[in-house]
């Protein structure tokens, strides 16, 4: 048996089979779930893939490989080439250090004199 009821919003009559309603079909407002907001995710700021120098846009925590990157096969790969460069930079580094002259005696000789000393006093005292 149908049900009369007003809409409360728009006042119209209305005709239900299923008990009471305040609304009519025109004025309910459709069951929302409530929206689920994602998350907020923290935010990196993008930084540099330490292999191949791609952007990382967003990059997870401290992600510093991009994905590209992060594959098994290419990690290997990478990890020696990333060896490789450190051995290359240590290389480098070792060569720019100016290394000590080995004085020959002649120079040790002249120093000593040039300071009045004899060559063993020089020694001595700055030898060794
Ligand atoms: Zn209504
Ligand atoms: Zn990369």
């Amino acid at each position: 048996m149908p049900n009369y009821n007003i809409c409360k919003t728009c006042g119209t009559i209305f005709e239900t089979e299923r008990g009471y309603r305040d609304f009519c079909d025109s004025c309910r407002v459709p069951y929302k779930k409530p929206e689920v907001l994602p998350k907020p995710q923290l935010k990196y700021k993008p930084r540099k893939c330490k292999f191949c120098g791609a952007v990382i846009k967003q990059p997870k925590k401290a992600q510093r490989v991009c994905d590209e990157c992060r594959t098994p096969a290419k990690r290997k790969s990478n990890a020696e080439r990333f060896r490789a460069i450190q051995q290359r930079v240590a290389e480098a580094q070792r060569k720019a250090q100016p290394q000590k002259p080995a004085l020959t005696i002649e120079e040790v000789n002249r120093m000593a004199l040039s300071m009045g000393l004899t060559y063993g006093q020089f020694m001595a005292k700055y030898g060794g």
